[in-house]
């Protein structure tokens, strides 16, 4: 089912920075001057929305320097092998998810996973929905690049990546150091349809390949200086990384 973008699904965070509620899942935009670099790329249903998000910001799909990834899960990886052939633009990640964004194997959480969990308050409808926006579909990307360097990357906003791996392998945040802004992906939440808290948290057991290394993935964000976190699901956090990372800590241990 198709996202079709409201105006308030975009919120300018800071000056050249927006995050973008798409279906259930978020992406983001930083700009600088006519170029921009955007971090996912929401579900394959979101692909409309993905390109109508970055005109309403008054950019094109050619003016994406790069799309990075933070993991190659269906709903942050759907509109990125588009803007790939239609328009050129390469698309990034940690050398580790690689292989998972073209497919070799899928790291993602398998609908007989979610039925077994459907009796859980929300699981169900977040599953239709997901289904609707492409959750299950094949949406390989045919040639994701590694990060060519350590460190940030020479892209609009400076990003640096911060490998947090156990959401998936190779999952990154993204830290913009210039604006204090943390963009966490999936290792760091602020809400989920299957989630009944919100606020800093870690999402549902059943969404990580392996919880215990996504738990030790709290210190490497906490030890970012940011002072806003943009997660990949649920509304904008202000507050220090710091804070979000044990409030999240905090939240698995009980
Ligand atoms: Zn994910
Ligand atoms: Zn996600």
């Amino acid at each position: 089912m198709p996202k079709v973008l409201r105006e308030d699904d975009i919120v300018c965070v800071e000056s050249g920075v927006y995050t973008v509620s798409g279906s259930n899942t978020n992406w983001v935009i930083v700009r600088e001057g006519d170029s921009c670099t955007l971090i996912d790329t929401g579900y394959p249903g979101d692909r409309d929305a993905v390109l109508a998000s970055l005109e309403a910001v008054g950019l094109s799909p050619r003016s994406v320097a790069a799309v990075l990834i933070t993991h190659a899960h269906n709903d942050h990886i759907g509109a990125a092998e588009h803007l790939r052939t239609a328009y050129g633009v390469p698309v990034l990640m940690h050398a580790d998810e690689v292989p998972h964004a073209r497919r070799d194997f899928l790291d993602q959480v398998s609908v007989g996973q979610v039925l077994a969990q459907a009796w859980r308050p929300g699981v169900l409808p977040w599953a239709v929905h997901a289904v609707r926006a492409g959750g299950t579909a094949h949406v390989p990307v045919t040639e994701p690049r590694p990060f060519p360097a350590p460190g940030a990357l020479d892209l609009p906003g400076g990003p640096v990546p911060v490998h947090t791996p156990g959401h998936t392998k190779g999952h990154c945040a993204y830290h913009l150091p210039r604006n204090g802004i943390l963009v966490s992906g999936d290792a760091l939440v602020t809400a989920h349809p299957t989630s009944r808290i919100s606020g800093p948290q870690l999402l549902p057991d059943m969404f990580h390949t392996d919880r215990g290394r996504a738990l030790g993935s709290l210190d490497a964000l906490g030890g970012v200086d940011a002072g806003i976190l943009l997660p990949g699901h649920g509304p904008v956090h202000l507050g220090s990384a710091e804070e979000a990372a044990s409030t999240a800590r905090e939240r698995a241990a009980g």
